[in-house]
């Protein structure tokens, strides 16, 4: 079950985007001629530029990388 960092929708885990929102569910390098497709590592949820290449991350292209941090700083109750 992958949890959908968008919508919060339960998706199979065979799954690459969301079938509710279209929001990546494995976040991989945006640059096809990176090394990152051959070895098919998966990146970090958090990471918005891809450590092999320098190239933004497929969460970042969506919004997903910086928006994910931007709400743990918000969400601070104190
Ligand atoms: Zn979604
Ligand atoms: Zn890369």
């Amino acid at each position: 079950m992958k949890i959908c960092l968008r919508c919060q929708h339960e998706n199979d885990d065979q799954n690459n985007y969301c079938i509710k929102c279209g929001a990546p569910l494995r976040n991989i390098c945006t640059n096809r001629r990176c090394s990152n497709w051959e070895q098919d590592v998966l990146l970090p949820d958090e990471a918005a530029f891809c450590p092999l290449c320098g190239s933004e991350t497929l969460f970042k292209t969506f919004g997903l990388a910086s928006s994910y941090l931007d709400i743990s700083d918000e969400d601070l109750p104190f």
